[in-house]
């Protein structure tokens, strides 16, 4: 071993920090060197170093400009013959400016994608690239190109499925617009045409215009944009789910007369936003391609039919309208084409639709009460029955999709899955959406954490790699603070909504009382709190959580839907019967039940870990989504946008530690049986003397890797020579 040249034991490593990596460090300012200066508004220019003495420079910027400037508040530019480099790892000095200046200037010439070491980010083009299509993809499938693309990360994670023998996910992250959805799409496509292109690829293709028709909306930030709780109010200029405007305008006219459809701009839950159309696209032909979809993946005529009359008794909901009876405010009500269509559409006795609809049973002590429902509760009522009408279509829709699939039946044991997910949220106003989305990236984030930084290092010092310790954001304590039982925010706000007297102001002043010593928080006034994320501060206002986080659907509604004739309100009903606290059988429907229902917040951090704990069994994969604009406009770069994405996602920190750690490695076993037979001569049988027998034969610079008790570990790129080699050979 000692003649070998590599040491298993821990060996003194070549230069693990470098003052390059940072971004305060002044470098060693010299005449004719390229440097960043940053203008007032914040944005960076290049400029030439003209002289510099006495702690100040002569810096010539674009247009001629000279200016005085003090030395320490430059930073170093890159080479030209750095410009535009296809991963970030490859820069010279990695400081923000040098990172926004190579992504911009990748963009300006449709190069989208650019490599952040093992995380590929990605700049919405917002205009068709000529990056897509079978030529491309039979290009990456045989590697002959190797530009990062989503193709490439779809390959990747294809080829790892198959020689590691382990799941993997691609988990695809960033803000509302900036093509997380549209990049998911993309890689389908490039995993759809490994089937060439037919069976279960193209059907799984085919779940996208489904999906999207029924999960997207046109919202301010993105015409198309995956959403959820949308039903019953829209914004000015957005419009609620694509399919309820597809219905209307694409039914046929026997369709039409069975779910007494009407046009899209007769239905009040879709004329709140006085937004009907989306700009180049037609909804009549929408409808028939999500139909044509849906025979595709093997939904019945049958099962259309009734997911169709949900979407209309959903629209007619919104049409029931009230007369108040009494001087308390009490309601009944009206017996309209509203209530009589939404009967026959769900299949119930129009008195019972109008009781549950106005009345409430209630248990006083032993006895069984009805309580009339005032005009805004019978409002509540009745939105929150639409919305969750819908909310269980669409996951019964989900389900039957995965059914049809035969997912489970027909797979070899091994999957990618794709994940889209909205990224963090910071407005001038943030609410109980925000509070939960920011949890869930908070998750997230640690995950990303865990698997590039936590497990790498862990890694490292197992195998007596010497491994300079980098320092990266450990986010468990705001995770902490929303998860911890009894005094967490998720905590503290499920007991609150259970209070009788529980209003937003007493759950703001809960969180101040126990919360205020902890790092992550800071109370603010009134019904104000600020989160410490680990992407910035965000400040929440309390107003509407409780009652956001309070399920609204009445026991009366379910048990409505429980009575219906149709098959999917049944369906719908056992279903949130069996997610209530107590489970209860439909047998119990006729009494009258006071069970719990579990909050929103507990059911989404319930979901969030079924979640997490499906990505923790994969070999994850990144792409990082960024918005150049806010205007969906093609060649528009704002470099502040930009930046403050990079640092939400963590992109800087990511290229500094992979590119000075070792992030390829194998086993020695592994190393020694895959590459042993390239071995012009054959000494000993030990997998370590092998290994070693082939790093000196690849000639592969002892600075490049790093012997560990049980693996290699490689720098990157380390490992393509060897892999090329054994391609050509087998
Ligand atoms: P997100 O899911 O992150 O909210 P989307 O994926 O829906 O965002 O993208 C928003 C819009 O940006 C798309 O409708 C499309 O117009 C444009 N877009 C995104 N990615 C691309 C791409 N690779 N090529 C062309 N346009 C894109
Ligand atoms: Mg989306």
């Amino acid at each position: 071993l000692a003649d070998s040249g590599a040491s298993p034991l821990p060996a003194p490593s070549s230069s693990p920090t470098d003052s390059r990596w940072s971004d305060t460090n002044t470098f060693a300012v010299k005449k004719k060197l390229l440097a960043w200066y940053q203008l007032s508004n914040g944005d960076w220019s290049l400029g030439k170093i003209l002289s510099s003495s006495g702690g100040e420079s002569l810096i010539s910027l674009l247009e001629d400009k000279v200016l005085r400037v003090n030395s320490e508040e430059l930073l170093p530019a890159n080479p030209d013959i750095l410009d535009g480099v296809d991963d970030l790892m490859q820069l010279s000095y990695l400081n923000e400016p040098s990172v926004l200046y190579n992504l911009q200037y990748r963009y300006s010439q449709d190069m989208i994608y650019t490599k952040a070491g093992p995380v590929l980010v990605a700049v919405n083009p917002f205009k068709h690239v000529l990056l897509y299509g079978n030529d491309f993809i039979e290009a990456y499938r045989r590697k002959s190109v190797d530009s990062p693309h989503v193709y490439a990360i779809a390959d990747t994670a294809m080829r790892e499925m198959i020689r590691d023998e382990v799941n993997q996910s691609i988990i695809i992250s960033g803000e509302s617009g900036a093509g997380k959805t549209e990049t998911a799409k993309i890689a389908m496509q490039y995993l759809a045409s490994l089937g060439g292109g037919s069976g279960i690829e193209y059907e799984i293709l085919q779940t996208n215009p489904i999906l999207e028709a029924f999960g997207n909306a046109k919202t301010a930030r993105n015409d198309n944009s995956s959403r959820f709780s949308r039903v019953v109010q829209c914004a000015e200029g957005e419009r609620s789910y694509h399919i309820f405007y597809q219905l209307c305008a694409g039914a046929s006219l026997a369709l039409r007369e069975k779910l007494n459809l009407r046009a899209a701009d007769e239905y009040k839950y879709l004329r709140q936003s006085s937004c009907f159309s989306i700009a180049g696209v037609n909804d009549a032909e929408r409808f028939h391609l999500v139909v044509e979809a849906m025979n595709v993946v093997h939904i019945s005529k049958e099962d259309q039919h009734n997911v169709f009359a949900m979407l209309a008794a959903v629209l007619w909901l919104g049409n029931i309208t009230f007369t108040v009876i009494d001087n308390e405010n009490h309601v009944e009500v009206v017996q309209d084409e509203g209530v009589n269509t939404v009967a026959k559409l769900i299949g119930c006795d129009v008195g019972q639709l109008k009781l549950a609809l106005s009345t409430r049973k209630m248990r006083v002590g032993n006895d069984n009460i009805v309580q009339k429902l005032t005009l805004s509760q019978a409002i509540d009522t009745r939105d929150a029955l639409a919305k969750s009408l819908y909310a269980s279509l669409f996951e019964w829709l989900v389900e039957q999709i995965n059914k049809s699939l035969e997912v489970g039946k027909r797979r070899t044991g091994r999957s990618i899955s794709i994940l889209d997910i909205y990224g963090f949220e910071s407005f001038d106003k943030n609410s109980f959406e925000q509070f939960c989305i920011n949890y869930a990236n908070e998750r997230l984030q640690q995950h990303f954490n865990r698997h590039l930084f936590k497990l790498e290092q862990e890694e490292y010092i197992q195998d007596g790699i010497d491994w300079a310790k980098v320092d990266f954001e450990d986010n468990q304590d705001c995770l902490n603070l929303f998860e911890k039982k009894p005094l967490g925010l998720l905590s503290l706000l499920d007991e609150e909504s259970t209070f009788p007297n529980g209003t937003d102001l007493t759950f703001a002043n809960k969180l101040k009382q126990h919360l205020n010593s902890n790092s992550c928080f800071r109370g603010e006034r009134g019904k104000s709190f600020g989160v410490n994320h680990y992407a910035g501060e965000v400040v929440y206002d309390t107003t509407g959580f409780l009652e956001k986080n309070r399920d609204l659907l009445h026991m009366d509604s379910i048990q409505l839907l429980a009575s219906c004739k149709c098959q999917l309100p049944q369906i719908f009903a056992s279903k949130m019967l069996s997610q209530s606290d107590k489970p209860l059988g439909l047998s119990h429907r006729s009494s009258v039940v006071d069970s719990q229902k579990l909050s929103v917040a507990t059911k989404f951090k319930g979901q969030l870990f079924q979640l997490m704990q499906r990505l923790e069994s994969t070999t994850p994969h990144f792409i990082r989504c960024i918005k150049p604009n806010n205007f969906q406009l093609p060649g528009t770069y704002e470099q502040q946008l930009v930046l403050q994405q990079l640092r939400c996602c963590g992109v800087l920190e990511v290229v500094r530690i992979s590119r000075s750690g070792f992030p390829t490695r194998m086993s020695h076993q592994k190393f020694a049986r895959r590459y042993g037979f390239l071995l012009e001569s054959v000494s000993s049988q030990d997998p370590l003397s092998v290994s070693v027998a082939i790093l000196h034969q690849f000639n592969i610079l002892p600075e490049m890797y790093q012997v560990g008790y049980t693996k290699l570990f490689f720098r990157t790129g380390q490992i393509g020579v060897l892999e090329d080699t054994r391609n050509r050979t087998l």
